[in-house]
């Protein structure tokens, strides 16, 4: 992981933009691109890039992230796979034409909807899960038939280097780039043209990444983070609860878009479930968690600084140990936590889990939709009234009953955001929504004219029939 004793050089890029951007454009414009052939073949080598360098990968994400072989895999290398199998059996039928029925006025005629790819496309990816969320946009965007450009994230930069080295000796270079670097890169890029801008990362930069969009009218997809709350009620089996909290907040050290930000633990569940907490942990980490393999650390020391200023927000009721020069923070939870403590005012996007008490799902909902709508939301409940209740009273990008995170593993879920959390969504043939137009096609015969009726003089339509 970075250190601070050996700060990096900055990431910069010896390729020139405009001119990448250029041989990408005209590589799309030869049609290149669009044969199911074409698509199938780079889906294939992506997949096997990520299968024959997993070691160089997994060595990356252990440089950047501390991510253990196992996590890099799973939630990383593995699930980029998985999405590149799904799109591989499942593309041809998602390409294909699509009919629709012609209103009598027009029969007779076939009308059908086109799939058709938008041209080149910018993918920026962040720090957090730099393999996953730089490859699983270029697999929709690969499979939609466009050329792309990928710009890594400048924070996770062993990632990003093995990314541009290895990306093209596997894919075709002629419609797959790798730009490296940081905000001037970033900026450069931004001011070229393309037909889609796909940016994960957060919302400030977003405004940026779609202010600069509206010059060329370029579609964009945001896929951002937020708050996204856990709401646990009463009655339900708090050891479970606690085992899957604690799973879905300190994987990765809590840096996941989709943790669960925050615990509103209704009526008496608080008490119970910080004990569960501490025994999951414990049972996950050991009593040191420092020296788990499975315990990652946070990215920089900026945020090392940001999240340890945090603790002060709560009673440490588990954890609360952290270590600068190792950039470990422990898995903490706070207790007793106050809906205005600052832990609550900003995406913790770390291994700290607030718990704020309140008294029924009423009030759990009131602070929900008092706030910017999440990324996710979970509910642990065995109630299906209050299943509805939190489906249909508030908003997020997804919802979670009894897990968090993983409906981000199931390829027909759409995942995106909404409102400050996002726009758009992808995985699975939603990917091919975003980086396709679907374009309307309707056809009649010259044959013979049945359109007569419709001509001017419309008055005399009588004598026309
Ligand atoms: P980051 O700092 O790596 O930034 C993301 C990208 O934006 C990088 O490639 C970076 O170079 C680029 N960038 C930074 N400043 C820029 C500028 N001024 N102009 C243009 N580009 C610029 O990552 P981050 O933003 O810290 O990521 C964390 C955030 O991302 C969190 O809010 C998290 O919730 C969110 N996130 C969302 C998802 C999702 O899928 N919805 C996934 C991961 C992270």
């Amino acid at each position: 992981m970075a250190t601070t004793e050996t700060p990096r050089e900055p990431l910069t890029t010896t390729v020139d933009i405009p001119e990448t951007v250029a041989r990408l454009r005209g590589t799309f414009a030869s049609g290149r691109t669009k044969p199911l052939a074409w698509r199938r073949a780079q889906l294939r080598a992506l997949r096997r890039m990520l299968v024959e360098e997993r070691p160089t990968l997994e060595k990356a994400l252990q440089d950047d992230l501390g991510k253990s072989p196992l996590e890099a895999h799973t939630t990383e290398i593995g699930f980029v796979i998985n999405e590149i199998d799904h799109t591989l059996k499942h593309l041809a039928s998602w390409l294909r034409p699509e009919r629709v029925s012609v209103p009598m006025a027009l029969a007779p005629a076939r009308a059908r909807r086109v799939r058709e790819p938008l041209g080149t496309v910018l993918v920026i990816s962040p720090w957090n899960y730099p393999v996953n969320l730089a490859l699983a946009p270029m697999v929709g965007a690969l499979a939609a038939g466009n050329s792309v450009l990928l710009k890594p994230s400048e924070l996770a930069p062993a990632t990003s280097n093995a990314l541009a080295d290895l990306l093209p000796r596997y894919l075709d270079t002629e419609a797959v780039a790798v730009v490296e670097g940081g905000v001037p890169e970033s900026t450069a890029l931004l001011a070229e043209r393309f037909d889609h801008i796909f940016y994960t990362g957060n919302s400030t930069v977003a405004r940026i990444v779609m202010a600069a969009a509206v010059e060329h009218l370029t579609p964009v997809t945001l896929e951002l983070g937020g708050k996204s709350p856990a709401i646990v009620e009463p009655g339900v089996d708090l050891a479970t609860v606690a085992r899957r909290l604690a799973w879905g907040k300190f994987t990765n050290a809590g840096q996941t878009c989709v943790a669960p930000d925050y615990v509103l633990a209704i009526g008496d569940t608080a008490a119970g479930l910080q004990r569960e907490l501490g025994a999951a942990i414990t049972e996950m980490f050991g009593s040191d968690p420092r020296k788990s393999p499975d315990y990652g650390r946070v990215v920089n020391e900026r945020h090392f600084d940001r999240l340890t200023a945090l603790m002060d927000s709560g009673e440490v009721v588990v954890g609360g140990s952290s270590d600068r020069a190792d950039l470990y923070i422990a898995p903490t939870v706070l207790g007793g936590v106050s809906p205005d403590s600052p832990v609550m005012a900003e995406e913790i996007f770390g291994p700290i889990l607030p718990i704020v008490e309140v008294a029924d799902l009423d009030e759990a909902i009131a602070y929900v939709n008092d706030h910017e709508k999440p990324l996710a939301l979970y509910g642990f409940t065995d109630s299906d009234v209050t299943k509805r209740r939190l489906t249909t009273e508030t908003s997020s990008g997804a919802v979670g009953f009894g897990l968090p995170i993983a409906h981000l593993a199931v390829p027909d879920l759409p995942f995106g955001g909404v409102g400050e959390s996002g726009m758009g969504a992808y995985h699975g043939k939603a990917s091919i929504d975003v980086f396709s137009h679907t374009k309307s096609v309707l056809d009649k015969s010259l044959v013979m004219d049945t359109m007569r009726v419709a001509y001017a003089p419309i008055t005399q339509l009588k004598e026309k029939i």
